[in-house]
């Protein structure tokens, strides 16, 4: 299930990458969000029209709002009212004998790429709230960086949806720090021209 959230968050950020512009796909970001999908299982062909593409870029918007739930209480009512208006009943399916007998929210096995990405990003984020009793994820606490990740099940809170970002800001945050403070030299003279 932490698999399932995890590709919820890549492919909120892959599809949020260029913003709900209304803009037709570039073959660039079709490759980037089919190669998220490929990463995590799916088998070509994919068949992504431009309209599953448009329908996805919508269903990322509302799960954003989950990631970006201040509180656990939010997230929860953010989740359910995803789980009211665009999720079905319960069902078992194994895929025609493909898989092994697993839970669906969505309803076919056919159905549209938005319905399967919302449904099963809205079960997965669902099951975590149950399992850790805290928000699901979080936005990226870099300002350059607007993407959504999964929390760790447990340890330290996590704050970046990178190492890279991680990296970026802890070498910015020094950068800030040594800029602060003045350096012994300046510190030593201004001490001097105020004792004269
Ligand atoms: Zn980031």
């Amino acid at each position: 299930m932490l698999r399932s959230a995890q590709r919820a968050a890549a492919l909120v950020n892959v599809l949020g990458a260029e913003g709900d512009d209304g803009a037709e796909p570039t073959a660039d970001s079709l490759a980037a969000l089919a190669a998220v999908l490929r990463e995590y299982g799916e088998t070509d062909p994919l068949d992504l029209s431009d309209a599953d593409v448009a329908d996805m870029r919508a269903v990322a918007a509302q799960l954003r709002e989950v990631f970006t739930a201040p509180g656990v209480d939010a997230a929860a009512t953010r989740l359910n009212r995803l789980l009211a208006e665009g999720c079905g009943p319960v069902r078992l399916t194994a895929h025609g004998g493909g898989s092994p007998w697993h839970i669906h929210l969505d309803s076919a096995d056919t159905a549209p790429w938005a319905e399967w990405f919302l449904a099963s990003s809205c079960m997965a984020l669902a099951v975590l709230v149950w399992d850790r009793q805290r928000p699901p994820g979080g936005v990226c606490a870099s300002a350059r960086c607007a993407n959504v990740y999964v929390t760790g099940g447990s340890g330290a809170e996590r704050r970046y949806c990178s190492p890279r970002c991680a990296t970026r800001e802890r070498v910015a945050d020094h950068r800030r720090a040594k800029e602060r403070r003045p350096s012994q030299r300046d510190q030593g003279r201004k001490g001097r021209e105020e004792n004269r």
